[in-house]
């Protein structure tokens, strides 16, 4: 995915002024639900360009996204093998099946 797919699937501006992030949790193995997390609000919702920055800052947090080693894809946490790897090529490489 894209930068700008991934921030199109895993943030939203909700009220117009609190920029929220997704992150996909697992309480079942078989079970993934979303999580929004809040990262940012604006008293009066932000300007194109605050918006901007803040959503460049949701890509570069570790605690939402992560480049896997393999594919070196920019990947949401929630779509974690072990430490650096995607899902995606952990079905790939190691037979993990989801
Ligand atoms: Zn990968």
């Amino acid at each position: 995915m894209s930068e700008k797919q991934l921030l199109e699937a895993y943030t939203g501006l909700r009220d117009g002024a609190v920029l929220e992030v997704m992150l996909v949790d697992w309480p079942h193995p078989s079970e993934p639900v979303a999580v929004w997390h809040r990262f940012r609000s604006w008293k009066h919702g932000p300007t194109a360009a605050q918006l901007e920055r803040a959503r460049q800052q949701v890509l570069i947090s570790k605690k939402y996204f992560f480049r896997c080693r393999l594919c070196l894809e920019l990947t949401n946490t929630g779509h974690r093998y072990g430490k650096d790897v995607c899902s995606g090529c952990a079905t790939q490489h190691f037979g993990v099946v989801y």
